[in-house]
């Protein structure tokens, strides 16, 4: 047996040496020997222009000294820089930097970026920008970025970047605890509420087996401030021919739960397959929190999906005080975070928490063949199984860091400062004759607008707000509540504190003198 192994050894080996080189292709090989340096040297002459992408640690050190020289400059400026800066060009001259052959140095790219990029519309890392949903942006996200980028994990899957999707896992579970929801629950660090809707939805509807016959018939059920992502997801997620309800809303803007209840029970009557609620802990025109509880017993009564669009509210749950307007988080399916609101992150980073495993995996797990070496020994999720991306940036890093730096308790203390600002702020406009606020802010949003004395109303506060961006100190965004033109106030920022809550309110005094003039 052993004798024929080694026979069968032999001649496969003979076999072998015999296909490399029989006489004739040797002939042939020696002919290509020089055609073969020629290859050798043009690859070397590749090799030595393509290192250029691999610059030494000098070229790497006084990179890195611009940079830094930039960032101080933008971070230390910050106090006495624009929320907005208004501009006829609008940073057209970026288009001089469009893509040649040649290098440029990075002092000039770092120029533009200052005139064309930093010092054009609004500057998001303002504590006086007041408008939307801002964040803000904390250094430290930036230091976690920039190491995601030098190590360059590929947290997609745990076969490949084990620790890296255990530390975004590890996050996952800290804001799964957070709300209220099992540590078993999944989650995914996504690049935005939008995205984290979306997979809330595509999940609910692969856990209700909506399949395109049962479309026209299924209903889905939100209030009119809901934020738009929601209805972008369902066309979307191919729900487009869904109905969609829009509950009535009572005067703090919340949905009102009677309407909600009588409209399913209306549905169910009619033979229509009613399967979601959309529920803002935080709407984004005003912050209102729907009823959160009392939406949570219907869905549970009707055996509905209950998603919480909390993307501007959630952290608010890092406050103690808050904690009680959280009741029935809990008991949500799925609820939408967004870090680079309120936890003051960069813009990048969404989050979407759910508890049904199958269902997610079931609208997302796809398995490649050339992916085959990834499946084995999965203690961890990985990100790619329950979210429409394969590749990612490793976003785990730019959260961490900041949270693990500072600990809890600073983002505990901003954010509390918030909702004192928002107040403080609705308090004094009310004591400046002619303005009319709206509901009492559940969050750090507040609305406002001037009735003048013989104007229209909503014409003379859209001149008003113009004029406060145009100004550029403080940036506001405006809105359109049924029909009435209002002016927001959203302090989110962690840069933003008393002292440009009071510049606000000096420049309001301002414009509307200069308008009345
Ligand atoms: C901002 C916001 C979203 C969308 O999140 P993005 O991060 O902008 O994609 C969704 N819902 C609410 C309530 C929001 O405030």
């Amino acid at each position: 047996m052993n004798g024929t192994c080694w026979a069968l050894g032999i001649w496969v080996r003979n076999l072998s040496l015999n296909w490399i080189h029989p006489d004739k292709k040797r002939e042939n090989y020696m002919k290509t020997i020089g055609f073969n340096d020629l290859i050798i040297n043009k690859i070397k002459e590749l090799e030595k222009l393509s290192r250029i992408l691999e610059p030494g640690q000098s070229q790497r050190d006084k990179w890195d000294s611009e940079v830094l020289n930039y960032s101080n400059t933008f971070i230390n400026k910050l106090d006495t820089t624009k929320a907005y800066y208004y501009s006829e060009e609008k940073g057209e001259d970026i288009y001089n930097l469009d893509i040649t052959e040649q290098a440029t140095e990075l002092s000039t790219l770092l120029e533009s970026t200052t005139e064309n990029i930093d010092e054009v519309g609004i500057n998001p890392a303002s504590g006086g920008h007041m408008g939307y949903i801002p964040g803000g942006g904390l250094y430290p996200s930036a230091l976690g970025d920039y190491i995601a980028a030098i190590n360059n994990r590929y947290a997609g899957v745990f076969f490949t970047a084990p620790g890296a999707v255990r530390l975004e896992n590890m996050l996952i579970r800290w804001m799964c605890r957070l709300m209220g929801f099992p540590e078993n629950a999944i989650g995914n660090l996504t690049s935005g509420g939008s995205i984290a809707n979306l997979i809330a939805i595509v999940t609910a509807r692969e856990a209700y087996n909506i399949k395109a016959l049962d479309i026209d018939k299924s209903v889905i059920y939100l209030s009119e401030q809901a934020h738009h992502s929601i209805q972008k997801a369902i066309r979307i997620a191919g729900l487009s021919e869904a109905n969609l309800r829009y509950i009535p809303l009572d005067e703090g803007l919340r949905i009102s739960v009677n309407e909600l209840e009588k409209a399913i029970i209306e549905d169910k009557e009619n033979g229509l397959i009613p399967f979601f609620i959309n529920a803002s802990f935080g709407t984004t025109n005003t912050g209102a929190i729907d009823p959160i509880e009392a939406i949570a017993t219907i869905a549970k009564k009707y055996k509905l999906w209950f998603h919480v669009d909390a993307a501007y509210g959630g952290f608010f749950k890092l406050v103690s005080e808050m904690s009680i307007h959280f009741k029935g988080v809990e008991k949500a399916d799925s609820i939408t975070l967004d870090p680079h609101k309120t936890l003051f992150l960069p813009f990048g980073t969404g989050t979407i928490l759910i508890k049904n495993k199958e269902a997610i995996l079931k609208a997302h797990h796809y398995l490649a063949d050339y992916m085959q070496d990834t499946t084995d020994a999965n203690e961890e999720i990985s990100p790619a199984d329950i979210s429409p991306e394969l590749t990612k940036h490793f976003r785990g890093m730019r959260l961490w860091l900041p949270l693990k730096l500072f600990g809890l308790k600073p983002f505990r203390a901003a954010l509390e400062e918030k909702l004192h600002l928002a107040r403080y702020f609705y308090d004094e406009i009310q004591k400046m004759k002619g303005f009319k606020v709206g509901p009492e802010p559940d969050l750090s949003v507040a609305i406002f607008r001037y009735i003048p004395e013989n104007e229209d109303v909503n014409s003379f506060n859209k001149k008003l707000i113009q004029a406060i961006q145009k100004d550029g100190r403080i940036f506001l965004s405006s809105t359109t509540i049924n029909g009435i033109f209002w002016i927001r106030v959203a302090v989110v920022i962690f840069r933003t504190h008393i002292k440009q809550m009071d510049l606000l309110l000096k420049i309001i005094k301002e414009k509307l003198g200069e308008l009345s003039n």
